[in-house]
């Protein structure tokens, strides 16, 4: 029994030994917890610069916000208060805001902006007209039309914000309002710029 004891207690020992020796596995990891701090520090370094690229990216290659939005004004004589906008590709997302600055009910002066191909305007009008006053001058899922507003009455504003990769430079393309009667007055130029 002393044999095995002694066996045992050599094992015990060997044991302890070897328990000895995992706190010398955890030396190593001070150090590695010294690296933990350097990888943060690179991760936020890393991060950092990717940050401000991305903030700055747009104002470098990107307008200001306000150079990707335009507001036109229409009133009770049928009119818009611009014949041409400005749509800057580089923008990436474009904003029309529309006031009606008149006091007219939407039912007897109603205005809207739609874009689209300058070729495609007079069959969406068309189409408008037929789909009526309930559906805003609009043929529901009309895929010619590249934005639309709602159609709005004396005192309202609205938007409508579209992708500016839908206009190409090479294409023609206008806005208009698709109250009937509306086109021949109102109605103007997009210009699409880098
Ligand atoms: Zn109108």
């Amino acid at each position: 029994m002393k044999v095995y004891l002694g066996l045992i207690s050599a094992a015990v020992l060997t044991l302890a030994a070897c328990g000895g020796e995992a706190p010398a596995p955890a030396a190593p990891a001070a150090p590695a917890s010294e690296v933990a701090p350097v990888v943060s520090e690179v991760a936020a370094s890393v991060e950092a610069p990717a940050a401000s690229e991305a903030s700055s990216a747009p104002a470098a290659a990107a307008p200001a916000a306000g150079e990707c939005s335009v507001t036109i004004s229409s009133n009770d004589a049928m009119q818009y208060d611009t014949k041409e906008i400005t749509v800057k590709s580089s923008c990436g997302q474009f904003t029309v805001n529309l006031k009606h600055a008149g006091t007219q009910p939407v039912a007897a002066m109603g205005h809207n902006v739609v874009v689209a191909k300058a070729a495609d305007k007079n069959g969406i009008v068309a189409d408008g007209a037929t789909a009526g006053a309930a559906a805003g001058y609009l043929k529901a899922g009309d895929e010619r039309v590249i934005a639309a507003t709602k159609l709005i009455g004396g005192g309202e504003e609205t938007s409508v914000t579209f992708d500016t990769a839908k206009l190409t430079k090479d294409g023609s393309y206008e806005f208009f309002c698709t109250f009937p009667g509306h086109l021949a007055m109102m109605t103007g130029k997009v210009n699409v710029v880098d």
